[in-house]
């Protein structure tokens, strides 16, 4: 099984791996934010602007997130 990818605890976001794999990585869009391997549903989110899921996550871009994002 892949190891699973880093989501960020902000905008829940699925990072990408970092280049250099000791470091986990950052999101682009809220560097502050806290980012964990510990979340809970992949989605694919295509239209953010006709998606409900989109909605409840605060999602305006497409991309992959988290459903659920558990942040210490
Ligand atoms: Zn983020």
């Amino acid at each position: 099984m892949a190891k699973q990818p880093f989501a960020c605890g902000e905008c829940n976001r699925i990072l990408p791996d970092p280049e250099k794999k000791s470091d986990p990585p950052q999101c682009v869009h809220c560097p502050s934010a806290p980012v964990t391997t510990d979340w809970q549903g992949f989605v694919v989110i295509l239209h953010p602007e006709r998606s409900e899921v989109a909605k409840r996550l605060n999602v305006t871009v497409a991309g992959n997130y988290a459903l659920k994002v558990n942040i210490r």
